[in-house]
């Protein structure tokens, strides 16, 4: 029997060589996307084994977990992504801990999360969460509500866009989800011609277990995948 470490070291070498593969098809390099391994599903143990197979950047998405690990992880060398929605009363505990917050899903999250970077003296990494596939059950802003934002977005203190960020539909094909991402990369290419300086629209993090390669060949820089890095392992 493997064991938990190399479990995951077989897995994360997997998704890396499919990373690749993917990559080459679109035409770019494997090291123009990066993984976000996310690890909300397991503990120190398999973010032990993520670690020792050289992933770094470790997604959550509720924050009171990344409260928790961030804690009993704390002398580990982890960039942490906040990959699920903030309520902003939870703003002030999140935001230290954090190397990129991916749901910049609401003006109130992004004014909020502001204010209190300016007190802390925090710079802080966003992208703008997009709804491109229109399901009720998600956040984030409209396709068509983040252009008349973006100049007041610019104006946000201590927030550094980076890019945009969006999940493809539930339940559907993969064809689906290769046009919900067209759909997030056109919107990027949209924007970037009329954007603001102070705001970079060059990140595009989408794609997870099921559909990464789908969105890489699309564009995305950020991948944010869970479960296929645990086949073969308890969690
Ligand atoms: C859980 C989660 C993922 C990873 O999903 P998998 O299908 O397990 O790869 C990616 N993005 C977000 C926002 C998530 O909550």
């Amino acid at each position: 029997m493997p064991t938990i470490t190399q479990r995951i070291a077989e897995n994360v070498a997997g998704v890396r060589q499919a990373i690749a593969d993917a990559a080459a098809r679109s035409g770019r390099r494997a090291e123009d996307v990066t993984l976000i391994a996310v690890s909300k599903y397991v503990g120190v143990a398999e973010i032990d084994a993520l670690l020792a197979a050289g992933c770094r950047d470790l997604g959550e998405n509720r924050p009171q977990d990344l409260w928790r690990k961030a804690e009993q992880l704390g002398d580990r060398p982890i960039r942490w992504h906040m990959i699920g929605h903030l309520q902003r009363n939870k703003v002030r505990r999140t935001l230290p801990l954090v190397t990129l917050l991916h749901a910049g899903d609401s003006w109130r999250l992004l004014e909020a999360a502001s204010q209190h970077l300016q007190q802390s003296g925090q710079m802080l990494d966003v992208l703008i969460e997009v709804n491109v596939s229109g399901d009720v059950s998600k956040t984030g802003f409209g396709p068509e509500d983040v252009e008349p934002l973006l100049p007041q977005i610019a104006q946000l203190p201590h927030l550094r866009v980076r890019g945009l960020m969006a999940m493809a539909r539930w339940g559907g094909t993969l064809d689906d989800a290769r046009r919900d991402f067209v759909r997030l990369r056109e919107l990027r290419d949209r924007l970037a011609a009329s954007c603001p300086p102070e705001i970079s629209l060059h990140e595009l993090s989408m794609g997870m277990s099921g559909d990464f390669e789908v969105a890489i060949e699309e564009g995305a820089t950020l991948v944010r995948v869970g479960s296929a890095l645990y086949e073969g392992v308890e969690t």
